[in-house]
């Protein structure tokens, strides 16, 4: 089941594109990298700024981007814990383009906040990164159009 990104994640944080505050995705997801890191003077010389910028920038320590980057990583493992606290999953595959890009920085603090928080049982769970992490968003779009269209054939 994809996981819902605007599942609580924390009361009264970052105002969301949704209309909500605190979700996951206004801490973690890649317009929400780019609008923290612009926020503490993260800059390009040369165009807009992207989450893969701001991941290359944290792998040369850049300490904005290091922040940002950590930041959203404690958001991602408080996410994952509360969505395991709903739906207790037996498995959890990671995808999508900001894991695609980042998720060699992002899973170390993020897999320790989330095994803090779940119960014991779940602190087992591998957080792997799926196969398809950054067309995963494609491919679901299109295997839904395809699952509806055979839907509609059976009728
Ligand atoms: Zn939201």
């Amino acid at each position: 089941m994809p996981a819902r990104t605007n599942c609580w994640n924390e009361p009264g944080g970052r105002k969301c594109r949704c209309g909500a505050r605190g979700c996951l995705e206004a801490h973690a997801g890649g317009w929400a990298i780019v609008e923290q890191a612009e926020a503490a003077g993260f800059r390009l010389p040369d165009g807009p700024l992207r989450p893969g910028d701001v991941f290359a920038a944290a792998r040369q320590g850049h300490p904005a981007a290091c922040a940002v980057i950590q930041h959203a990583a404690e958001a991602l493992g408080m996410g994952l814990a509360s969505f395991c606290a709903l739906y207790q999953p037996e498995r959890i595959v990671l995808g999508g383009n900001v894991l695609g890009e980042g998720y060699d920085l992002l899973l170390p603090r993020a897999s320790q906040r989330f095994r803090s928080m779940v119960q014991p049982w779940m602190a087992s769970l591998a957080l792997p990164l799926s196969s398809i992490a950054q067309t995963a968003g494609v491919l679901g779009g299109a295997a839904l159009v395809l699952y509806h269209w055979e839907e509609r054939l059976r009728r």
